[in-house]
């Protein structure tokens, strides 16, 4: 058990050394898990601020480790980001879905939205509308919507591919969200280049929003942009009630976040999504 804990330690401590080229031992596992599908999907409820219902999902990516243990995607999604993997985890995770998807036989709000994260390399060529394309066509009983939510750890180039991309998605009906607004430095720029359907309004503004004027200020300013732009928003990272009430005051549209629940087994969510429907 020492032993392990030791060895957890200094691979994430490797791992975080900026002064090392590559933590070749971890990378070594992460192609592993990748091939042998021991990356899980989970998803985290999103919940619409009026009803309080779960119309929405965003799936997260889990590894859990035979000896590690449970690795965050903290530490392997920007690895997988530096070293050409990402692709495959997007690949990985929105197949994963789908397989439960089609495994299950539930029922669910029309129109439910899941969520994927996507990074940069992504938008490098047209796999990622394929995918989408796939998705749509192998659930195609179940009325599910998609989106993608495009951080800023690296910027996606506004290049005709992307716009070509972006065209192709919007004509599937995928919707575009961008990630951790106002946190990186591209923030109004993405607006321009995506025209999202939602912004996220990072949990870095949620945390403590009742008790800060300047967080309160900056969400306000983003809710502002997104009502002019017709976009919806989702604060992520609600934990407490007194975050909800003020970010309902606010105007915020959807919420996610510990509050509402923690994010669960992709099985569990489509569970929960059913049983949570009116008779
Ligand atoms: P993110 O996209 O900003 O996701 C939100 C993170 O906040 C998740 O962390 C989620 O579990 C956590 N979270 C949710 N509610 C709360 C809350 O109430 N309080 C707090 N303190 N945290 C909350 P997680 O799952 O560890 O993921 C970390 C990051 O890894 C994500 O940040 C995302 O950028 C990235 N990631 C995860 N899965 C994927 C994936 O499949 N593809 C890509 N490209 N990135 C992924
Ligand atoms: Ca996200
Ligand atoms: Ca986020
Ligand atoms: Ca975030």
């Amino acid at each position: 058990r020492i032993f392990k804990r030791t060895f957890k330690s200094a691979l994430l401590s490797a791992l975080s050394d900026k002064t090392l080229a590559q933590p070749h031992a971890l990378l070594f596992m992460l192609r592993r898990a990748i091939n042998k599908h021991q990356l899980m999907p989970f998803i985290q409820p999103i919940v619409d601020a009026r009803t309080g219902e779960t119309v929405a999902g965003e799936v997260l990516m889990r590894w859990h480790h035979p000896a590690l243990g449970n690795i965050s995607p903290e530490y392997f999604i920007p690895l997988a980001e530096k070293n050409g993997l990402i692709s495959r985890i997007t690949e990985s995770g929105i197949q994963s879905v789908a397989r439960t998807v089609m495994s299950m036989a539930f029922i669910c709000r029309p129109e439910t939205t899941l969520f994927f994260n996507v990074s940069a390399a992504d938008f490098k060529n047209h796999a990622i509308v394929n995918l989408c394309k796939a998705f749509k066509r192998d659930t195609a009983q179940r009325d599910l919507r998609i989106g993608l939510e495009i951080t800023e750890r690296e910027a996606v180039e506004d290049t005709t591919l992307v716009k070509d991309l972006c065209k192709s998605l919007a004509l599937l009906g995928v919707d575009l969200s961008v990630d951790d607004f106002g946190t990186g430095n591209a923030n109004y720029h993405y607006l321009m280049q995506f025209r999202p359907r939602y912004i996220k309004i990072d949990k870095m503004f949620t945390a403590g929003v009742e008790a800060d004027p300047v967080k309160e200020a900056i969400v306000r300013n983003i809710i502002a942009v997104a009502t002019e732009l017709h976009c919806l928003t989702i604060a992520e990272g609600v934990e407490t009630d007194a975050q909800r009430q003020k970010l309902t005051t606010l105007g915020v549209s959807h919420f996610q976040g510990y509050f509402f629940s923690k994010p669960v087994e992709a099985s569990v969510f489509f569970h929960q999504l059913m049983h949570a429907l009116p008779l």
